[in-house]
C-alpha cells in the first residue's frame, strides 16, 4: 500500500546561460528553447602536482558553440569523436 501527499518544493533551475569566453547568451531559441548551445557548467579541480593551477582551486565554465569550436581549432589533437552519420 502506498499513502500519498502532495507537497510543494523549490528547485533551482537555470534560467539562463552566458557563454564565459565571450558574454554572448546561449539560449538555444526555436523549438528547442529549453535548450542551451555550447557546453554548459564543465568542471576543472587543480591537483597537488598541477604546474599551472593551485591545488583544489576548483573552475566551472560555460562556452558558447562559436567560442568552442574557436577553441577546438587550437587543439593538436581532434576532439571529434563521431560524425553525424548524414554527413559522411
Ligand atoms: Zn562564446
Amino acid at each position: 500500500m502506498i499513502i500519498r501527499k502532495f507537497e510543494t518544493r523549490q528547485v533551482e533551475i537555470a534560467s539562463d546561460v552566458y557563454c564565459d569566453r565571450c558574454g554572448e547568451d546561449m539560449h538555444g531559441g526555436g523549438k528547442f528553447g529549453g535548450l542551451y548551445n555550447g557546453v554548459v557548467g564543465v568542471g576543472a579541480v587543480g591537483s597537488y602536482w598541477s604546474p599551472v593551477f593551485c591545488e583544489g582551486d576548483e573552475y566551472e565554465f560555460s562556452a558558447c558553440e562559436r567560442c568552442l569550436s574557436d577553441w577546438f581549432k587550437g587543439f593538436k589533437h581532434n576532439p571529434l569523436v563521431k560524425k553525424k552519420e548524414s554527413d559522411v
